[in-house]
């Protein structure tokens, strides 16, 4: 009965919310129709999601069909010093749009859908299980107090909630702002991070497994300079997930 009782009013609390609180879908504009949350079903399955014909190392989807392991030609170059790293999906149409309401339009009632990709791709590619803790990208201070908030802070946070894994925001800091590096190429982009972040109680970190977390992987540069931070710190292996990865 007490059972009964509860389903019962957590559904009109969904129903007065969702009336005080509309969920508009942030791919279309339209009303929701899914249950608690914002992207609507048609807009979630526009989605691209990267499932497989990856690397094994970065997650870059391979220009044609693959069916065996591959290691990219970036990362035939350059190791990362990353373990593993994978995108929920292209980042691109919806995904994009959601991710920028969400970083730049304060939409932060979006975490939830966000988290949902970081979830199944967490599920998909790595075991959950062996993270000993939940990190995210850092933001420079100046950059974080310009912003608020950090968007990637709040997606590693709701994530290590969801599998009762151990969150630390504050272990792994940006020291040094870095500049645009869409113009450099591979070299130029790790010279250009390079001593860009610090952890500051290498105890938090030494043999553990990290997984770090971020919106969105471009060429893998801020990612990898975190993990060499995070490797030299003591850390045994260091994961990565992002909602969205660019091309
Ligand atoms: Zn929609
Ligand atoms: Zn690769």
């Amino acid at each position: 009965m007490a059972v009964e009782r509860s389903a019962w009013l957590t559904t009109w609390a969904g129903h007065v919310a969702d009336w005080l609180y509309p969920r508009v879908c942030p791919g279309c504009g339209a009303m929701s129709d899914r249950p608690g949350r914002h992207l609507c079903w048609d807009c979630l399955a526009r989605i691209e999601l990267y499932t497989q014909g990856l690397c094994s190392l970065c997650g870059r989807s391979a220009e044609g069909p693959v069916n065996h392991a591959f290691v990219c030609g970036a990362c035939r170059q350059a190791k990362p010093r990353f373990d593993r790293a994978r995108a929920a999906g292209r980042f691109a149409g919806v995904l994009r749009e959601q991710v920028h309401q969400f970083k730049y339009g304060n939409a932060l009632w979006l975490r939830h859908d966000l988290t949902d990709l970081l979830e199944g791709c967490l599920n998909a590619h790595f075991a959950a299980g062996d993270v000993d803790v939940v990190m995210p990208v850092p933001l420079h201070a100046v950059r974080q107090r310009e912003r608020s908030y950090n968007q990637a802070a709040l997606l590693a946070k709701e994530l290590a909630r969801r599998f009762d894994r151990r969150f630390d925001g504050r272990t792994l800091t940006r020291v040094r702002t870095t500049a645009t590096q869409t113009a450099l190429d591979a070299a130029h982009r790790r010279m250009n991070m390079l001593g860009a972040f610090a952890v500051t109680e290498p105890a938090w970190v030494r043999s553990r497994c990290v997984l770090l977390v971020d919106d969105v992987m471009t060429t893998g540069a801020t990612l990898d300079e975190c993990a060499r931070t995070l490797k030299k710190a003591g850390a045994r292996t260091v994961w990565a997930v992002t909602v969205g990865r660019g091309t």
